[in-house]
């Protein structure tokens, strides 16, 4: 057994090896040292090899799923073994000392989940490969969960922004490449080497072929030869790990490069997207807005939100068929109603394409399609617009597969088809037969038993059962004569004679008597066999189930959206050609709702006008402003209102005019990146340097606070230098937001600077917030009132009070701030202090120090000088 264990483990040195042994996976050396750590289960042993004890861990059969779990989430693969065999069959093939036959029948690998257990239900699982042959590369990713494919041109520079776009749970790179591993680590993503031969486009076309049953990639368009290894190499990998059985994947979608806004991994942090600051999904934009009710709605949802379009046409379809359903609050309830009850059909199927679905699965795809086709009658209105119409087109022609699933399955089938119990009654007639034997095995017997009194007019005729004959029919001795003669005697078969019974059988009873007796298994074998005809019949429609699998889908996340705009006010953006940018009364969508939760008040919405065209165009905004006065909100909310447009959504604000931005940066606040020693200043500017090197004129910047990490001159020059480069040289639009109030200078020289600022009013020394932003420029900043607001020490704020003071008088003078702080902050104050400070009298016993030179003190005049301290001290 072991040598059969090493081997199989040989062929899988970077898994886990799950060694199925009987109710068990056990798992052994190296393997079950890093699983029972992982998993913190008990580490045994078991026999010696080599002279050495050989360790071992197991885990259930049946509870198997839940330890794989936590093994993929700790970035495992793990290679099911299973026993092809019963021992019986091995002892049988080999004799009395045979191995059970075993092999792996599954990689599991984290981008490579199918069961729901181990998805998450509202998000996509991807499987990436990056790809490069000489100077080109692309980008491929597949979720073997739902069948989506999609490959797109890339390079070493975009890979990063994709993959935080895609998030890939794993990525297949060659061995060859020169990535660094940290570059998917950083991410949590596992990062796969392959042979390079599994990324060679020849043997992709191969594969494409053979995957699809097509002659060739060309049957789905045209493809570069870098795509073409990408989407091998992943299906390379999906042979691998699927040993053999190829998931049920659409035909591979070829995203056009530049089709999508490019968002890059800060800028998607700093934004907050699909993940807070805080690594959660609450926070988040997309928990904010996710209103959809299926788990289908929800991917799609994330998936429009990360990839927002720059096709105009793409972007207004989407509009017509949500402003459809803005409009029409019926349809929209009763679309969500129905929605509501149609399960996950994506999974469903792809768990019956891999031969792992089960009866719920079957179920699922039941009661999806006939939800689409209430959909399509409810929907069956014309003319509908945009995405809409194509999605009802979709949703029907499934009569006959449902009528199918609608007679064969039971309404809620099991799990598994181990047990039986999913095929309906009256479907069937043999397994209706076979059931009804198997349990009600007694009164068929009764039938049988009123027939035959009626047949030989013998009342007292019973049949009876015993562990020697089985069954068999009585009848007193004293008919035994008329039961032994023609005609009867051509029926019934004479098997016994006790002192006063006869026992027969008949033809009929031991038939009967198999069936009763084989009726459990047999009624288990024609509902597996009836089972394999539904999923045949299922996957003969793939292709169309999947189609209205995604109507259904783009149906829930249309609903949603059109459910948040109305409930949350939003308007349709109107999206052109231009280099317009104008959002009348905008609100940041997460910090409104969260006000709204927190009963701290309503938003103050805002305007921004960014338009880039024309003589007279501001496309830079200088904002300026108290700190807490809402900068930051007003900058990330432009860039949301953007993004949420072009990703087809309404948007929160009055009114919107944006002109396609093809690229969107964000530096808002930076964290340390302590793990690859990167300062905070450091990381902020590397972010800096990215973006000011490829804005270009259709990107929208937004940038807080450049330069604060660093000494005040120093962050003040580099603000300055890179607000003249976004002006001059990238020409973007842009909001840079600073406490640098020198910088509102520029306005007089940069043409296209408009300076705007937060307004604040002072009552009696203490700020109140407004949260409006105006034209002008703040004149300060307020930051000593804020910190009194956090609570800072009264001692510290009346301190910092006095160096503004004195810092502000300094600007204003002769000798600079270090002067200005030197002559009139001394180390010790003369302002009074606060009540709570023992008064200081520091400046006699200055002048008595001054006088003395230690070095020349005796001892005596020491002490003499501790006293005179000492009094000088009382005295003050
Ligand atoms: P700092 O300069 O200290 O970074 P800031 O000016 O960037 O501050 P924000 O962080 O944007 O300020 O906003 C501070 C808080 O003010 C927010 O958390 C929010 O609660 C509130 N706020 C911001 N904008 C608005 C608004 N338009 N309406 C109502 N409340 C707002």
């Amino acid at each position: 057994m072991m040598a059969q264990y090493l081997e199989i483990k040989a062929r899988y040195p970077d898994a886990l090896l799950f060694y199925r042994m009987g109710d068990f996976y056990e798992l052994f050396f190296d393997d079950a040292v890093a699983a029972a750590g992982a998993l913190d289960i008990a580490l045994t042993k078991r026999g010696k090899h080599q002279g050495e004890d050989i360790a071992m861990c197991g885990v259930p059969h049946h509870a198997a799923e839940g330890y794989l779990l936590t093994l993929i989430r700790k970035g495992f693969r793990v290679a099911i073994g299973e026993q092809l065999e019963s021992p019986a069959e091995a002892k049988k093939r080999g004799g009395h000392k045979a191995v059970v036959n075993r092999d792996v029948v599954r990689l599991v690998t984290p981008g490579t989940l199918t069961e729901d257990s181990l998805l998450s239900a509202r998000a996509n699982n991807f499987l990436a490969a990056f790809s490069e042959v000489r100077d080109e590369a692309a980008f491929a990713w597949v979720d073997v969960s739902t069948g989506e494919l999609t490959v797109t041109e890339a390079s070493a520079l975009s890979l990063s922004p994709l993959l935080a776009r895609t998030a890939p749970r794993e990525l297949l790179v060659s061995e060859n490449t020169g990535l660094p591993d940290t570059l998917a680590e950083d991410m949590g993503i596992t990062l796969t080497r392959r042979p390079s031969g599994a990324f060679d486009s020849k043997s992709a076309r191969h594969r494409i072929a053979e995957a699809y049953g097509v002659d060739g990639p060309d049957a789905f368009g045209t493809f570069t030869r870098a795509q073409l290894g990408a989407i091998g190499a992943l299906l390379d990998y999906l042979d691998l790990t699927q040993r053999g059985r190829m998931p049920l994947l659409r035909p591979p979608h070829v995203e056009r490069a530049g089709g999508t806004m490019q968002i890059d991994a800060a800028t998607r942090a700093n934004l907050e997207l699909t993940r807070a600051l805080s690594g959660g999904r609450d926070g988040s934009l997309l928990a904010a807005i996710d209103r959809t009710v299926t788990g289908p709605g929800a991917r799609l949802l994330e998936s429009r939100l990360t990839s927002p379009s720059t096709d105009i046409s793409v972007i207004n379809n989407r509009l017509a068929s949500l402003s459809a359903f803005v409009e029409d609050s019926a349809l929209r309830a009763d679309v969500r109603t129905a929605l509501r009850k149609a399960p996950d059909i994506e999974r469903a199927m792809s768990r019956l394409g891999l031969g792992r679905g089960g009866p719920r699965d079957l179920a699922a795809v039941r009661n999806g399609l006939e939800q689409a086709e209430t959909l399509g009658a409810r929907l069956a209105r014309d003319p509908l617009p945009g995405e809409l119409s194509e999605a009802h087109a979709r949703l029907s022609g499934h009569d006959a597969l449902i009528d199918l699933l609608g007679q064969a399955l039971v309404a809620e089938p099991p799990l598994l088809t181990r047990d039986g119990g999913l095929v309906a009654t009256g479907y069937h007639e043999e397994l209706d037969e076979t059931r009804r034997l198997r349990d009600e095995g007694r009164g068929v017997i009764a039938g049988m038993q009123a027939d035959y009194v009626k047949t030989t007019g013998i009342n007292a005729l019973k049949i009876k059962h015993n562990n020697v004959l089985g069954y068999f029919i009585e009848t007193p001795a004293s008919h035994a004569a008329k039961m032994m003669a023609a005609p009867l005697s051509d029926t019934f078969i004479h098997r016994q004679t006790t002192a006063n019974q006869v026992r027969f059988t008949t033809v009929e009873l031991s038939e009967l008597e198999t069936r009763i007796l084989n009726a459990g298994g047999r009624a288990l074998d024609l509902e597996q066999a009836i089972f394999a005809e539904l999923c045949k019949a299922v996957l003969a429609r793939a292709a169309q189930i999947s189609e209205t699998a995604r109507a259904l889908a783009m149906l829930d996340h249309t609903a949603a959206l059109a459910e948040l705009a109305a409930a949350e006010d939003w308007s349709r953006p109107r999206i052109t050609d231009s280099r317009d940018f104008a959002i009348t009364g905008g609100r940041h969508p997460v910090v409104e709702q969260a006000l709204r939760r927190s009963g701290g008040g309503s938003f103050v919405a805002n305007d921004c006008t960014l338009s880039a065209d024309g003589d007279e165009a501001r496309p830079v905004w200088l904002l300026t402003g108290p700190n807490m006065a809402g900068k930051s909100t007003f900058l990330r909310q432009n860039a949301l209102i953007a993004l949420l447009a072009q990703t087809g959504s309404f948007v929160p604000a009055d009114a919107a005019d944006i002109g396609i931005v093809d690229q969107l940066f964000s530096r808002v606040g930076a964290a340390d990146d302590l793990a690859r020693g990167r300062s905070t200043f450091m990381v902020e500017m590397v972010e800096t340097a990215a973006i000011l090197n490829q804005a270009g004129p259709r990107s929208l910047v937004i940038l807080d606070e450049i330069g604060r990490g660093t000494a005040t001159y120093d962050g003040l020059s580099i603000a300055w230098a890179t607000l003249e480069h976004l002006h001059d040289a990238n020409r973007c639009r842009a909001l840079f937001a600073t406490h640098y109030h020198e910088l509102t200078a520029l306005s007089e020289t940069l043409k296209g600077l408009r300076n705007a600022t937060v307004a604040v009013r002072e009552w009696e020394g203490e700020v109140i917030f407004l949260h409006e932003v105006r034209e002008g420029a703040a004149d300060r900043s307020y930051g000593v009132q804020v910190a009194k607001l956090a609570g800072l020490p009264d001692a510290v704020v009346a301190r910092a009070r006095d160096v503004l003071a004195a810092l502000e008088e300094g600007d204003r003078g002769q000798g600079g701030k270090a002067k200005a702080l030197i002559d009139d902050l001394p180390l010790f104050s003369t302002t009074p202090p606060p009540m709570s400070t023992p008064a200081t009298p520091e400046a006699p016993l200055r002048d008595r120090l001054a006088e003395v030179w230690p070095d020349e003190l005796t001892p005596k005049e020491a002490l003499a000088l501790v006293y005179d301290l000492k009094s000088l001290s009382e005295k003050g």
